[in-house]
């Protein structure tokens, strides 16, 4: 599963292709390929875990499950979900969902809860989790990206190390001040993750991610399995709220 900071480094490196005019697309997704003959690509930004493609009156979203899923000027021998062709390049995505829509991304994506955003807005998810999703866990409420728009399992497994919370507590029994504090650990981290990626240190900086012990305590970390996804927890550091 990628994270949020991940899809945004790889859009900066794809930046060289914004002004120029897409030839065709193709692949599996089934999409209008005659909206794009000859459109130009206005802009490339994100929302969580999705690139956005702009043109003058549409986007296209595409959600990516691995970072390694993007390849310019490369194939794999699978076919690929969708592929952007230039003139003289393709950009092709792999096991990718894609959406496109009419309008601008903001028309249709809420910023405040992309946690890459300068519009995010912790107040905004803090009333949510404690209003809509107090019955869930954290562990759980974290990766829903209609709550919080990219994060994915190092960012869920760090920020709960640093904030001391364990995975399976439960919203509504976590104290307010703790949950301000995860909040904020999750803007900071989604800022240095993306520092970190540039020179290739995420999982070398990961304090319990992929793990074997505390890094505090030497307590064995513990990999649960919160949602679908696996998450490292540190039973000693991390209470648990129920
Ligand atoms: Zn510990």
């Amino acid at each position: 599963m990628s994270e949020g900071p991940s899809i945004l480094f790889l859009k900066n490196k794809l930046q060289r292709y914004k002004g120029k005019t897409v030839s065709k697309v193709s692949g599996k997704a089934e999409v209008d390929g005659s909206l794009f003959t000859n459109s130009v690509l206005i802009d490339i930004q994100t929302y969580g875990k999705n690139f956005l493609f702009v043109f003058k009156d549409f986007f296209v979203a595409i959600e990516v499950r691995l970072v390694g899923n993007v390849l310019v000027n490369k194939r794999k021998k699978i076919a690929a979900s969708f592929s952007f062709h230039f003139e003289e390049n393709e950009i092709n995505f792999y096991d990718s969902e894609i959406s496109v829509k009419k309008g601008k991304p903001s028309d249709c994506f809420n910023f405040k809860i992309d946690i890459s955003k300068a519009e995010f807005d912790a107040d905004f998810i803090l009333n949510e989790w404690q209003t809509n999703h107090f019955e869930e866990s954290i562990g759980e409420a974290l990766l829903n990206q209609n709550i919080l728009a990219g994060v994915g399992p190092i960012i869920r497994t760090e920020t709960l190390y640093h904030a001391k919370i364990h995975p399976d507590s439960l919203i509504k029994s976590i104290p307010e001040k703790k949950l301000i504090f995860l909040l904020k650990m999750v803007q900071d981290y989604a800022e240095e993750f993306l520092t970190l990626l540039k020179t290739d240190s995420v999982e070398k900086n990961a304090l319990i991610f992929e793990k074997k012990n505390c890094p505090k305590d030497k307590t064995p970390i513990i990999i649960e399995t919160v949602g679908s996804t696996k998450t490292y927890v540190c039973p000693k550091c991390q209470k648990l709220f129920k």
